[in-house]
């Protein structure tokens, strides 16, 4: 019997985020089942994939794919592409499968605690999700088989509550992960008192993708917890207008109740979003919900799926956003963009087009920061968040900017 047959949609089994987890599909055959099958060159794709990289897919989410599929191909399904591992081409040029793509040494104040921007820090809580992102700009620790990050330990999260009490010009933290919401209440809730208590002024922010994987994570208990600890803003990462259900809507109201800033952060991704009418859908239906678009990256550092979902022309993007004037209005997010390598592989962003793109921000009067980050970008690499775009040697370069 399959998990479908299992629980239906609005039964209690089906609402429960553990069972999601616990039922969430990990291989090729439970997948293909899932789906109504498919030719063996998909089968044989993904399985080769499947030898490094992590895949974990729940019910829900699959159910999400299963209920949209149109008579076109499944690959091009805007959410199956985000996270099965299908593609053919060589995972090429800048990810080998081994390097850091985010996590820069000389950041890490103790295994977990990230202090990337002046006034900020992240904490990294866990390295598992409730699905596997195939363009996770975090492979290393979300996707990679055998990874050897370290998981966040009790005494990791200690000394990085020392360390953020020993420095006062830390005015946020960010929780993020993999998915912070992949922790049990209990231990989420011992971690929030202890952030809390370093001063009560500690602002408090957590990332999730909980809401499009797994929304039923957001219960009763949970909100209390956040209302409890003062969370001041929760940012909710999604990627495509099917993600926004009736179960993700209930989620954000229910988060709505308890933190004050809602927002959300999104990839742009070939064959995903990458075009104006799923943007505009995106951003508007988002905005409805009253979550603010906050920004929108062109394909962050470095990751496995790149060669596949790296979106063609961010540029294209990036001027419709501008032209038609929805930069001026509220559902309009930031975007932040990647200029590694940029005169190969991207020519669109020169430093001329990129100095357009500032000029139409100074003279709409946009709500558009362009943050820019990568080689060969000194000059520019001073707006705004690029704060660890300057550097010419690649390593640095991998950083990338947001949050
Ligand atoms: S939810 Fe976030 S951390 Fe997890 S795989 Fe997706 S992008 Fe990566």
């Amino acid at each position: 019997m399959s998990i479908f047959d299992q629980a239906t949609h609005r039964s209690v089994q089906w609402q429960d985020w553990r069972w999601q987890q616990k039922n969430a599909l990990r291989d090729e055959p439970a997948l293909r089942i899932a789906c109504g099958g498919w030719s063996e060159e998909i089968t044989a794709h993904i399985e080769h994939n499947l030898q490094d990289r992590k895949m974990q897919i729940t019910p829900y989410y699959i159910d999400l794919i299963k209920r949209s599929l149109t008579s076109g191909p499944i690959t091009d399904h805007p959410l199956w592409r985000q996270v099965v591992p299908y593609w053919s081409e060589q995972v090429a040029g800048d990810y080998d499968g081994t390097s850091e793509n985010w996590e820069l040494g000389h950041e890490m104040k103790t295994p977990i605690c990230q202090h990337k921007y002046d006034n900020r820090v992240i904490l990294r809580m866990t390295n598992t999700c409730n699905a596997y992102c195939q363009f996770c700009f975090e492979a290393l620790r979300t996707l990679q088989v055998g990874t050897d990050k370290p998981n966040a330990s009790t005494d990791s999260f200690k000394d990085s509550v020392a360390y953020i009490r020993s420095n006062p010009a830390i005015e946020e933290v960010i929780l993020s992960g993999g998915d912070p919401l992949m922790l049990a209440d209990r231990r989420l809730e011992e971690n929030l008192a202890a952030l809390r208590s370093i001063r009560d002024d500690l602002l408090i922010r957590i990332h999730s993708r909980a809401l499009s994987f797994n929304p039923f994570r957001v219960t009763d208990e949970l909100v209390a917890m956040l209302k409890k600890y003062n969370v001041n803003a929760f940012g909710v990462h999604v990627c495509h207008p099917l993600e926004l259900t009736a179960d993700f809507a209930a989620a954000v109201k229910r988060i709505q109740s308890a933190v004050p800033i809602v927002f959300s952060n999104m990839p742009l991704l070939r064959g995903v979003n990458d075009d104006e009418a799923t943007l505009h859908k995106l951003f508007i239906d988002l905005y409805r919900l009253g979550v603010k678009p906050y920004y929108l990256y062109h394909f962050m550092p470095f990751s496995p799926g790149r060669p596949n979902i790296k979106p063609r022309s961010a540029r294209r993007s990036l001027l419709w956003i501008v032209s038609n004037g929805a930069c001026r209005t509220l559902p309009c997010p930031n975007m932040y963009c990647r200029t590694h390598k940029a005169s190969l592989r991207c020519r669109c962003w020169t430093l001329k087009s990129l100095k357009t793109c500032h000029i139409l921000k100074c003279t709409t009067g946009s709500a558009i920061i362009v943050s820019v980050i990568g080689k060969g970008t000194g000059a520019v690499g001073r707006m705004p968040e690029s704060t660890h775009g300057r550097g010419n040697d690649g390593h640095e370069a991998r950083g990338g900017s947001f949050y």
